[in-house]
């Protein structure tokens, strides 16, 4: 039986995530996706918000999304545009880029970093005993894991064979979505009628101005509401052919579809993302509707803060309850998350109250306040975790500073590119008391002459020092007492080696 010390089931954009930042921290992981290579048929995400692009630089690929997306003002509610353009962040701004580009990307990155994924086989169950799990594959192999993480969406199988909960909200809306081709010119945006929202656009598009630009010709994306929800089956061209006809009166003379599928705004999520050895992330811990492009983004952040933890434990530098602080974080992120997909779904009804209270809603959103919270929302920059009382950093994402040090100018971002964490002393150079943690902790001495602004909160009071874990946020913030850093060091990181 093949040993290893983390498994992932799926090979999506979280578990592709959850495998880099693994490998990074030096475990043997492999990666067990169902798919026969990485292509995935159909679009599915749009694209990435600003917080996810954060966190993509803070490993040093961000540059590879952006070179082949469209940089746009993305962040929304419920249709309306939130410009965050003056946002303190080095990305203020989203990347239009399709899902299968975006695991692509990902999928090369986890290549460069050495991880195998086992392609068309599936995870068909798991028992898991007091040191590791045994996961059964469909080509009727094993694998012996200390951990498996099931990063294997909505459906996952990792999520009902641990018998995790998985409570929520029915849906109340179905969409057909597909890509086909029309022998006729279609009228190309978002159609509203009684029966709810529609849109018709093309899957190669430019960004001119802000605005979206197509060509003529090309593959066309459909999608349509459905009159009713629950459907069974697989959606068919027939399907589509009659709703593009009762919607828009014409097919458009549709052929050639290359993918057609369903989608629906049923919200649940995962009672808990742990048993014992087992893990979920992604949609396998949290599905909703795609209004506000929250999903894939979600689960590539998952991943990101459940990859330093799991590496650790694996390591035996840290104790396995660390390995509860991932519950404890994300699952309130993405309870949230559910909430505002919900409020959204409510507010996209066609009915002409919905419609006056939208009206309402986009007016409040055009104020400076409510929309730089909401965008700061929408775009994942306000995550806090709560980490206890203190100052505003305490919790929050690590901006991107450009950092004096005796070696020259340097990015914070840069500092996290190989997934440790950082002690940063902006005071008085010298030791901070970080020594017994140094084989894991790298401190550095630095200056910030400049404002420290978050996303919505503002200027908040220069730090002393901060501690930054290697997902970005900041665990510890100090002054030259250094109250409080032995413990943030030791919760965090294990404890102290002895000397
Ligand atoms: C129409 C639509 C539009 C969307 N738009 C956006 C958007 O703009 N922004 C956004 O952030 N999100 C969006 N989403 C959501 C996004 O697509 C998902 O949230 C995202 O794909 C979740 O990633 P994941 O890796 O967790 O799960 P998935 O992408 O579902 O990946 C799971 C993987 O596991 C594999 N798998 C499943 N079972 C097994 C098994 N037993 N063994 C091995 N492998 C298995 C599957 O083949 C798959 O590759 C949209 C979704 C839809 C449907």
């Amino acid at each position: 039986m093949t040993e290893h010390e983390v498994v992932i089931a799926g090979g999506g954009p979280t578990g592709l995530m959850l495998a880099g930042e693994l490998a990074l921290a030096g475990v043997d992981v492999a990666v067990v996706e169902r798919r026969a290579t990485q292509d995935l048929p159909g679009s599915r995400a749009g694209g990435l918000h600003a917080r996810t692009i954060e966190v993509l630089d803070q490993r040093g690929i961000a540059d590879r999304f952006l070179a082949e997306g469209q940089v746009a003002q993305v962040a929304g509610f419920a249709s309306v545009r939130l410009d965050i353009s003056d946002f303190p962040t080095r990305h203020p701004y989203g990347l239009g880029l399709w899902q299968n580009h975006i695991e692509r990307i990902l999928a090369g990155w986890v290549g460069e970093l050495g991880v195998p994924i086992q392609y068309d086989v599936e995870v068909i169950g798991f028992t898991q005993d007091e040191t590791g799990v045994d996961v059964a594959l469909s080509d009727g192999r094993s694998l012996r894991a200390g951990f498996l993480v099931g990063c294997d969406g909505g459906r996952s199988l990792i999520r009902k064979a641990a018998a995790i909960e998985f409570p929520g909200w029915e849906a109340t809306t179905s969409s057909l979505i597909a890509q086909v081709e029309m022998a006729d010119e279609p009228e190309l945006g978002i159609r509203r009628d009684a029966s709810g929202t529609h849109a018709l656009g093309k899957v190669e598009y430019e960004i001119r101005d802000g605005e979206v630009a197509y060509q003529k010709g090309g593959v066309v994306g459909v999608m349509l509401t459905e009159k009713s929800v629950g459907a069974t089956g697989e959606p068919t061209l027939g399907d589509l052919r009659e709703r593009l006809i009762a919607v828009y009166g014409t097919d458009y003379g549709i052929h050639s579809p290359t993918w057609i599928s369903r989608f629906t705004d049923a919200t649940r999520q995962a009672a808990a993302y742990r048993k014992g050895r087992v893990l979920l992330a992604g949609d396998a811990a949290h599905i909703h509707s795609p209004v506000g492009g929250q999903g894939l983004n979600t689960g590539v952040q998952d991943a990101v803060n459940l990859g330093w933890k799991l590496a650790q434990v694996v390591h035996g530098s840290a104790p396995e309850r660390l390995l509860d602080s991932y519950h404890a974080e994300r699952h309130p992120v993405a309870a949230r998350v559910l909430r505002t997909t919900m409020a959204q779904v409510a507010l996209m009804r066609v009915d002409d109250r919905t419609e006056a209270l939208r009206e309402s809603v986009s007016e409040l959103l055009s104020m400076d306040e409510p929309r730089k919270r909401f965008a700061a929302m929408m775009s994942g920059l306000d995550i806090h975790y709560d980490l206890g009382e203190g100052h505003p950093l305490l919790g929050r994402r690590m901006p991107d500073l450009d950092l004096v040090t005796a070696d020259g100018t340097l990015r914070v971002f840069n500092l996290l590119h190989g997934g440790r964490p950082v002690l940063l002393n902006l005071a008085e150079p010298g030791p901070l008391g970080t020594t017994p943690w140094a084989d894991r902790v790298r401190a550095i001495d630095a200056n910030y002459p400049g404002a420290w602004e978050l996303p919505a909160l503002g200027t908040v009071p220069a730090p002393a020092a901060v501690l930054i874990r290697p997902d970005g946020y900041v665990a510890w913030v100090g002054d030259r007492a250094q109250l409080g850093l032995a413990d943030a060091l030791t919760t965090w990181f294990g404890p102290p080696t002895k000397a």
